[in-house]
Protein backbone atom coordinates (compact mmCIF):
# COMPACT_ATOMS: atom_id res chain seq x y z
CA UNK A 1 0.00 0.00 0.00
CA UNK A 2 0.76 3.33 -0.72
CA UNK A 3 2.19 5.36 1.98
CA UNK A 4 -0.90 8.26 2.32
CA UNK A 5 0.90 10.36 4.04
CA UNK A 6 3.84 11.27 6.89
CA UNK A 7 2.24 12.11 10.45
CA UNK A 8 4.21 13.08 13.59
CA UNK A 9 2.80 12.83 16.59
CA UNK A 10 4.44 14.18 19.85
CA UNK A 11 2.93 12.98 23.10
CA UNK A 12 4.60 12.27 26.31
CA UNK A 13 1.57 9.91 26.83
CA UNK A 14 2.52 5.71 25.77
CA UNK A 15 -0.99 4.36 25.43
CA UNK A 16 -2.15 7.03 23.36
CA UNK A 17 0.95 6.89 21.13
CA UNK A 18 0.58 3.26 20.41
CA UNK A 19 -2.77 3.76 19.95
CA UNK A 20 -2.73 6.69 17.66
CA UNK A 21 0.43 4.78 15.74
CA UNK A 22 -1.79 1.45 15.13
CA UNK A 23 -4.63 3.78 14.03
CA UNK A 24 -2.36 5.35 11.28
CA UNK A 25 -0.53 2.72 10.23
CA UNK A 26 -3.54 0.42 9.60
CA UNK A 27 -4.77 3.66 7.45
CA UNK A 28 -1.71 3.92 5.49
CA UNK A 29 -0.07 6.31 6.93
CA UNK A 30 3.37 6.94 8.31
CA UNK A 31 4.09 7.17 11.78
CA UNK A 32 6.55 9.35 13.63
CA UNK A 33 6.27 9.09 17.52
CA UNK A 34 8.42 11.38 19.67
CA UNK A 35 7.68 11.65 23.42
CA UNK A 36 9.43 15.42 24.37
CA UNK A 37 8.71 19.12 23.52
CA UNK A 38 12.25 19.61 22.79
CA UNK A 39 13.23 16.61 20.46
CA UNK A 40 10.05 17.21 18.56
CA UNK A 41 10.83 20.93 17.32
CA UNK A 42 14.27 19.64 16.46
CA UNK A 43 12.78 16.32 14.82
CA UNK A 44 10.03 18.69 13.18
CA UNK A 45 12.65 20.40 10.78
CA UNK A 46 13.95 17.14 9.47
CA UNK A 47 11.18 15.11 9.29
CA UNK A 48 8.25 17.96 7.75
CA UNK A 49 5.37 15.98 8.14
CA UNK A 50 2.12 16.40 6.42
CA UNK A 51 0.65 16.70 9.66
CA UNK A 52 1.62 17.23 13.52
CA UNK A 53 -0.35 16.19 16.14
CA UNK A 54 0.22 17.86 19.34
CA UNK A 55 -0.52 16.99 22.72
CA UNK A 56 -0.39 20.46 24.83
CA UNK A 57 0.67 18.44 28.15
CA UNK A 58 4.44 17.80 27.96
CA UNK A 59 7.07 16.62 30.35
CA UNK A 60 9.50 19.00 29.47
CA UNK A 61 7.57 22.42 28.17
CA UNK A 62 4.37 23.66 26.76
CA UNK A 63 2.86 22.00 23.99
CA UNK A 64 1.48 25.85 23.17
CA UNK A 65 5.17 26.87 23.32
CA UNK A 66 6.09 24.23 20.41
CA UNK A 67 3.10 25.17 18.50
CA UNK A 68 4.33 28.65 18.50
CA UNK A 69 8.05 27.73 17.95
CA UNK A 70 6.12 26.01 14.70
CA UNK A 71 4.52 28.75 13.19
CA UNK A 72 8.03 30.66 13.32
CA UNK A 73 8.70 29.11 10.21
CA UNK A 74 6.13 26.47 8.82
CA UNK A 75 2.71 26.16 8.20
CA UNK A 76 2.03 22.34 8.62
CA UNK A 77 -1.53 21.43 9.76
CA UNK A 78 -1.09 21.00 13.42
CA UNK A 79 -4.23 19.36 15.44
CA UNK A 80 -4.00 19.69 19.05
CA UNK A 81 -4.43 16.80 21.29
CA UNK A 82 -5.54 17.77 24.33
CA UNK A 83 -7.00 16.48 27.91
CA UNK A 84 -8.21 20.26 28.92
CA UNK A 85 -11.84 20.67 28.21
CA UNK A 86 -11.78 23.99 28.42
CA UNK A 87 -13.35 26.03 26.03
CA UNK A 88 -10.45 28.96 26.36
CA UNK A 89 -7.56 26.49 25.73
CA UNK A 90 -9.00 25.24 22.80
CA UNK A 91 -9.61 28.89 21.15
CA UNK A 92 -6.18 29.91 22.66
CA UNK A 93 -4.55 26.99 20.49
CA UNK A 94 -6.44 27.58 17.42
CA UNK A 95 -5.87 31.75 17.70
CA UNK A 96 -1.86 30.62 17.68
CA UNK A 97 -2.48 28.57 14.60
CA UNK A 98 -3.78 25.04 15.47
CA UNK A 99 -5.22 23.91 12.64
CA UNK A 100 -8.02 21.75 14.82
CA UNK A 101 -7.99 19.96 17.95
CA UNK A 102 -9.42 16.74 19.29
CA UNK A 103 -10.59 15.95 22.81
CA UNK A 104 -9.18 13.00 24.95
CA UNK A 105 -10.64 10.23 25.19
CA UNK A 106 -11.03 10.22 21.07
CA UNK A 107 -12.10 7.36 18.91
CA UNK A 108 -10.31 5.74 15.65
CA UNK A 109 -12.98 7.72 13.15
CA UNK A 110 -13.25 11.21 14.57
CA UNK A 111 -8.92 10.59 14.41
CA UNK A 112 -8.53 9.86 10.86
CA UNK A 113 -11.25 12.02 10.02
CA UNK A 114 -9.43 15.23 11.92
CA UNK A 115 -6.20 13.27 9.42
CA UNK A 116 -7.85 13.38 6.44
CA UNK A 117 -9.50 17.30 6.82
CA UNK A 118 -5.90 18.68 7.79
CA UNK A 119 -4.26 16.92 4.57
CA UNK A 120 -7.18 17.71 2.01
CA UNK A 121 -7.32 21.37 3.38
CA UNK A 122 -2.95 21.67 2.54
CA UNK A 123 -3.26 20.40 -1.02
CA UNK A 124 -6.31 22.42 -1.53
CA UNK A 125 -5.39 25.97 -0.22
CA UNK A 126 -2.74 26.34 -3.31
CA UNK A 127 -5.55 26.76 -6.02
CA UNK A 128 -8.50 28.47 -3.56
CA UNK A 129 -10.04 30.25 -6.61
CA UNK A 130 -13.36 30.18 -6.99
CA UNK A 131 -14.59 28.69 -10.22
CA UNK A 132 -17.89 29.12 -11.95
CA UNK A 133 -18.82 25.24 -11.53
CA UNK A 134 -17.38 25.70 -7.97
CA UNK A 135 -19.53 23.34 -5.48
CA UNK A 136 -19.23 21.59 -1.83
CA UNK A 137 -21.42 18.74 -1.26
CA UNK A 138 -22.59 16.92 2.06
CA UNK A 139 -25.22 14.31 1.77
CA UNK A 140 -27.98 16.74 0.92
CA UNK A 141 -26.74 19.68 1.17
CA UNK A 142 -25.10 21.80 -2.06
CA UNK A 143 -23.39 25.08 -1.86
CA UNK A 144 -23.20 26.43 -5.25
CA UNK A 145 -20.11 29.12 -5.35
CA UNK A 146 -20.68 29.99 -8.65
CA UNK A 147 -24.52 30.87 -7.94
CA UNK A 148 -23.81 32.24 -4.63
CA UNK A 149 -26.77 29.76 -4.10
CA UNK A 150 -27.19 26.28 -1.46
CA UNK A 151 -29.38 23.74 -2.22
CA UNK A 152 -30.87 21.03 0.09
CA UNK A 153 -32.19 18.19 -1.72
CA UNK A 154 -32.28 20.39 -4.57
CA UNK A 155 -34.75 23.48 -3.37
CA UNK A 156 -32.57 26.64 -2.76
CA UNK A 157 -32.69 27.22 0.54
CA UNK A 158 -33.02 30.74 0.34
CA UNK A 159 -30.49 32.11 2.08
CA UNK A 160 -29.65 36.23 3.10
CA UNK A 161 -26.26 37.13 1.53
CA UNK A 162 -24.68 36.57 4.94
CA UNK A 163 -25.99 33.24 5.53
CA UNK A 164 -24.50 32.34 2.63
CA UNK A 165 -21.12 33.60 3.06
CA UNK A 166 -20.93 31.52 6.53
CA UNK A 167 -22.11 28.45 5.11
CA UNK A 168 -20.07 29.41 1.99
CA UNK A 169 -17.06 29.81 4.73
CA UNK A 170 -17.54 26.78 6.72
CA UNK A 171 -18.16 24.67 3.52
CA UNK A 172 -14.67 25.84 2.38
CA UNK A 173 -13.10 24.48 5.66
CA UNK A 174 -15.31 21.68 6.46
CA UNK A 175 -14.44 19.56 8.75
CA UNK A 176 -12.41 21.93 10.69
CA UNK A 177 -13.71 24.12 13.73
CA UNK A 178 -13.90 27.90 12.82
CA UNK A 179 -13.83 30.04 15.93
CA UNK A 180 -16.55 31.91 16.62
CA UNK A 181 -14.01 35.06 16.55
CA UNK A 182 -12.43 34.26 12.99
CA UNK A 183 -16.14 33.89 11.45
CA UNK A 184 -17.04 37.29 12.94
CA UNK A 185 -13.92 38.94 11.57
CA UNK A 186 -14.46 37.18 8.21
CA UNK A 187 -18.00 38.15 7.36
CA UNK A 188 -18.77 41.03 9.41
CA UNK A 189 -15.18 43.24 9.01
CA UNK A 190 -12.35 43.67 11.55
CA UNK A 191 -14.30 46.79 13.46
CA UNK A 192 -17.13 44.68 14.69
CA UNK A 193 -17.37 44.61 18.04
CA UNK A 194 -16.98 41.63 19.60
CA UNK A 195 -20.39 40.15 20.03
CA UNK A 196 -21.22 36.63 19.39
CA UNK A 197 -24.75 37.46 19.54
CA UNK A 198 -24.82 38.54 15.72
CA UNK A 199 -23.69 35.41 14.73
CA UNK A 200 -25.75 32.86 16.79
CA UNK A 201 -28.76 34.87 15.44
CA UNK A 202 -27.68 33.96 11.62
CA UNK A 203 -26.63 30.40 12.83
CA UNK A 204 -30.29 30.51 14.05
CA UNK A 205 -31.65 31.46 10.79
CA UNK A 206 -29.75 28.73 8.72
CA UNK A 207 -30.58 26.29 10.47
CA UNK A 208 -34.13 26.76 10.18
CA UNK A 209 -33.74 27.10 6.61
CA UNK A 210 -31.25 24.02 5.96
CA UNK A 211 -32.13 21.46 8.75
CA UNK A 212 -34.45 19.16 8.75
CA UNK A 213 -34.17 19.78 12.87
CA UNK A 214 -32.46 22.52 13.52
CA UNK A 215 -31.86 21.53 17.22
CA UNK A 216 -30.16 18.58 16.06
CA UNK A 217 -28.02 19.94 13.22
CA UNK A 218 -26.95 17.40 10.92
CA UNK A 219 -24.55 19.86 8.60
CA UNK A 220 -23.23 22.75 10.90
CA UNK A 221 -22.21 21.38 14.40
CA UNK A 222 -21.82 23.18 17.28
CA UNK A 223 -18.42 22.78 19.15
CA UNK A 224 -19.37 24.96 21.85
CA UNK A 225 -17.76 28.15 23.63
CA UNK A 226 -15.89 27.92 20.43
CA UNK A 227 -17.10 27.73 17.43
CA UNK A 228 -18.75 25.86 14.37
CA UNK A 229 -18.15 23.08 11.91
CA UNK A 230 -19.45 21.67 8.80
CA UNK A 231 -19.26 18.14 8.35
CA UNK A 232 -17.04 16.19 6.30
CA UNK A 233 -17.73 16.47 2.26
CA UNK A 234 -18.83 14.15 -0.08
CA1 LIG B 1 0.56 14.53 28.01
Amino acid sequence: MAVKGKVMIIEDDRAICNFVRRVLEANGYEAIEVNTGREGISLLASHCPDVLILDLGLPDMDGMDVLKALRAWSLMPVIVVSARTGENDKVKALDAGADDYITKPFGTSELMARIRTAIRHTRTTSHAGIAKDDKFTARGLTIDYGKYRVYIDGRDARLTQNEFKLVALLGRYAGRVLTYDYLIREIWGPNKSYDNQILRVNMANIRRKIEKNPAEPEYIVTEVGVGYRMIEGD
